[in-house]
C-alpha cells in the first residue's frame, strides 16, 4: 500500500534506524541525512519517513509531505549556512535514480554548473 515501508528498501530501513546513517535532521515526517557518496561539501539526502517510489507518486498521493519534504531542503541549507543551494529529485533511472524511495539531494558548499550531467 502507498506509504507503507517496504522490507527491500534501504531508506525505510534507515527511518527504522535498521541501517545506520549521519542524520543532520528529523521530524515527525522526514530525515534528512548525509549521502554515503558526498558530491558536494554538503549532500544531504531529506526523504519522506513514509514510502514513495519517487517524487512524483509522493508529491501525487501526499502532497502535504511533498512540502514537508520541500520546507526541509531549505531547513538543512540554513543548518548547513548555505547562501546557494541546488535540489535534485532523480526520478528514474534514465535520471540517475538508484534509490527507489523518494528523496531530496540537497548539494551545496562549492560552485555548481548548469546544465547538469
Ligand atoms: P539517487 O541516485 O537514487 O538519486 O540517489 C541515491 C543516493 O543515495 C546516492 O547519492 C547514494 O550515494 C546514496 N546512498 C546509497 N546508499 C546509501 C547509504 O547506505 N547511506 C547513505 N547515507 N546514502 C546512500
Amino acid at each position: 500500500m502507498a506509504g507503507e515501508p517496504q522490507d527491500d528498501c534501504l531508506f525505510c530501513k534507515i527511518v527504522a534506524g535498521q541501517v545506520p546513517a549521519t542524520v543532520v535532521r528529523e521530524t515527525d515526517t522526514t530525515v534528512a541525512f548525509r549521502d554515503i557518496n558526498p558530491q558536494a561539501p554538503t549532500h544531504v539526502l531529506v526523504i519522506p519517513k513514509a514510502h514513495y517510489k519517487d517524487a512524483a507518486a509522493l508529491a501525487a498521493a501526499a502532497p502535504e509531505l511533498a512540502a514537508d519534504v520541500l520546507r526541509e531542503t531549505q531547513a538543512v541549507a540554513d543548518e548547513d549556512k548555505l547562501d546557494s543551494y541546488r535540489i535534485v529529485f532523480n526520478t528514474g533511472s534514465g535520471a540517475g535514480q538508484t534509490v527507489w524511495h523518494a528523496h531530496a539531494h540537497v548539494l551545496g558548499g562549492r560552485g555548481l554548473e548548469w546544465p547538469p550531467g
